[in-house]
């Protein structure tokens, strides 16, 4: 069994960590697939695709700073002229796509971890693609 769908996900802020894991949810519950995978995936160069905790959201701050200390938006050290070379590079560094297994219908997806789009050069319309595969 194979079913994908992509989500539409307008972001609101120039970077942030939006939760994606309930709509990932009702993807893999319209799939019917009972054992497989779920590949999360953004087809996109400044936003990326994590997993990390979402019970503190001081968690989601952190993050955001300490890829902002280790690549700050400071133009002078790039060469990109759009202007966002930092969104590229710590959209890099995150990476587009997880892939979580599913069992009994239910994402295998640990007590303390969502799935979560970073946006690193919003606003912007986004889109994410959730392939389920079983
Ligand atoms: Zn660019």
């Amino acid at each position: 069994m194979f079913h994908t769908q992509t989500l539409e996900l307008p972001t609101t802020k120039k970077q942030e960590m939006i939760d994606i894991t309930k709509r990932v949810r009702a993807v893999v519950s319209a799939s019917n697939v009972q054992n497989g995978l779920c590949s999360v995936f953004c087809g996109h160069t400044t936003g990326a695709i994590t997993i990390n905790e979402n019970t503190d959201p001081d968690v989601q701050t952190d993050i955001l700073n300490a890829l902002e200390r280790a690549v700050p938006h400071n133009e002078k050290y790039y060469k990109h002229e759009e202007g966002n070379a930092h969104a590229h590079a710590k959209a890099a560094v995150i990476g587009f796509s997880e892939t979580v297994p599913v069992q009994g219908g239910k994402l295998m997806l640990g007590t303390w971890q969502a799935i979560f789009f970073c946006e690193f050069d919003g606003p912007r319309n986004r889109k994410v693609t959730v392939t389920v595969m079983g």
